[in-house]
């Protein structure tokens, strides 16, 4: 049947159009914190996992983490200590900040990104769809 076909077709054309995205449909997920008090600090045990996970430097990842927990702290062993008392669940929110901001592609989702700096502006270039965005600079 001409009209059941061209409804379909309509189906799908309105498919194409809708994004799509979001960190589940990718089936990429975003591993979660492991992490313990020690004293009036918090220690990620596995800071190195993450970051290797979301193939980003250790560096750039803990100086995000820094930045958005207001304090200070260093990278050991795999580890990452942290200045203060933090909750898993505030140092998950972050995490998965981070994912969306530097790691997931805009436009198509996937997480096969990589970071590049080009004349001092910060690029997220996605390997998937090949498209550019501007991310802000931590430095
Ligand atoms: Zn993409």
């Amino acid at each position: 049947m001409a009209w059941k076909h061209t409804y379909e077709d309509m189906l799908k054309k309105a498919y194409k159009l809708l994004p799509k995205v979001t960190a589940k449909d990718s089936r990429f997920e975003i591993p979660k914190v492991h992490g313990r008090l020690q004293g009036n600090k918090t220690i990620i045990t596995n800071f190195n996992q993450i970051s290797n996970h979301l193939r980003r430097e250790e560096s750039h990842f803990l100086k995000f983490m820094l930045r958005e927990l207001a304090t200070t702290g260093e990278v050991g062993s795999g580890t990452a200590t942290f200045m203060g008392k933090h909750s898993p669940a505030s140092l998950n929110l972050k995490v998965e900040k981070y994912v969306k901001e530097f790691v997931l592609c805009k436009q198509c989702g996937k997480p096969d990104t990589e970071l590049i700096v080009e004349k001092g502006t910060t690029f997220k270039r996605c390997e998937a769809c090949g498209s550019r965005t501007s991310v802000r600079s931590i430095k």
